[in-house]
């Protein structure tokens, strides 16, 4: 069983700057939990310090029971694979995934089979024997992730292993990645600031920003329901439209009056809050031709840009902009009249300082 992670008010400051905050979570044991967050939230600084490479300012680390902060990485007996793996020059592949075995006095004939092991299963034998010097990113990366997990630690940290190897490598790296996953139930750590490689491997992401862990869950649910209007525009591609709103009190009730909604709409569970920011992710909004049951109307100002086999299209709707994501056989040429329909079950509230609202809205 491998063991699962907890921090207790780590931080780390430098100078004046503080990259780690006070951060207290458990990662659990024998799961992939993605540190995700935009460049300098301090993602890298966390991973060091479990690692062992970074002093804490305060705070404490346990793998399972045992209290890690004051250890040597050595001592941590984890293992890690960065961005940019380290190449020991004329070392075959074979040779580089059995030299940490080799370090742990495991017997040859264990040795032999614990490396083609994970050499097979990350589709490796092919190029056993080459120097590893030799090899293109991907495949050296690919042998860096089989020196970490031949060794069979319980904990493997990856920092954004696959950023700087190309589209088609890192579908494969992160099949392989998966498979070993699987395989071998270790507790791993990835830091990534690409959502999309958080949301193919995690089985929970913990989103970071300013040093803070703002939100913890299954990606689904984090997609679905972030709790921070920085959650809704980081997740995503692109990540949610927001529309700010002025509060209509018509008596006692709180409503939301146009633009997006082709009426009148009731909020409930709102306090004091007077400015919202209503927020809609791309792919929920739906466009239609004709006009339907509360839909409104709008202008394409541009269209076309494919993703993920979708178009993506900006609309105007009033004074307000919106990016629509539909289905790739819809396409309007700009200055198109459409309809345009945001169903309430997808719309988030977020107060004006970007904390989710519990609200719920209705006609
Ligand atoms: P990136 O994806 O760009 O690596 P990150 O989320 O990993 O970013 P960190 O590298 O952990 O973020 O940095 C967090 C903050 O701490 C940043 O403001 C950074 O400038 C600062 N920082 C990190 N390491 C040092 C250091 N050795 N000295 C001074 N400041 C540092």
């Amino acid at each position: 069983m491998a063991s699962e992670i907890r921090l207790e008010k780590l931080r780390r400051e430098f100078g004046p700057t503080i990259a780690v905050d006070d951060i207290s979570i458990t990662f659990p044991s024998s799961s992939v939990t993605c540190l995700l967050g935009p460049s300098g939230c301090g993602k890298t600084t966390l991973m060091r310090m479990i690692a062992g490479l970074q002093e804490p300012t305060s705070g404490e680390i346990y793998f399972g029971d045992q209290n890690v902060t004051d250890l040597t990485p050595s001592q941590r007996n984890i293992g890690m694979v960065f961005q940019y793996p380290v190449v020991y020059r004329g070392t075959t592949v074979f040779s580089s995934v059995e030299l940490p075995l080799r370090q742990q006095r495991i017997s040859a004939k264990e040795r032999k089979q614990r490396v083609t092991e994970t050499l097979e299963s990350l589709d490796l034998m092919d190029v056993a024997y080459e120097p590893v010097a030799e090899l293109n990113n991907a495949t050296r990366q690919k042998a860096a992730v089989a020196r970490a997990v031949a060794r069979q630690p319980q904990i493997i940290l990856f920092d954004e292993p696959i950023t700087n190897v190309d589209v088609s490598a890192k579908v494969q790296l992160k099949r392989a990645l998966k498979g070993l996953v699987k395989q071998h139930a270790q507790t791993i750590i990835y830091v990534t600031h690409d959502q999309t490689e958080a949301m193919t491997l995690a089985d929970e992401i913990a989103l970071m920003q300013s040093g803070k862990i703002i939100q913890r869950g299954r990606p689904r649910d984090i997609y679905n329901d972030p709790n921070s209007r920085f959650g809704g525009w980081f997740l995503g591609n692109p990540g949610m439209n927001f529309v700010d709103y002025t509060v209509n009190r018509d008596g006692e009730q709180p409503m939301l009056n146009d633009p997006l909604f082709a009426q009148p709409t009731r909020i409930s569970g709102l306090n004091g809050d007077s400015n919202v920011v209503v927020g809609i992710r791309p792919e929920r909004v739906t466009v239609y031709e004709e006009p339907m049951p509360n839909s409104v109307e709008g202008t394409v100002l541009r269209s076309s840009v494919v993703v993920g086999g979708q178009h993506l299209m900006t609309i105007q709707i009033g004074d307000v902009v919106i990016k629509a994501k539909v289905p790739y056989t819809q396409n309007y040429e700009p200055g198109t009249t459409v309809y345009v329909e945001c169903p309430l079950d997808y719309v988030s509230l977020f107060a004006a300082d970007g904390h989710r609202l519990e609200t719920e809205l209705a006609y």
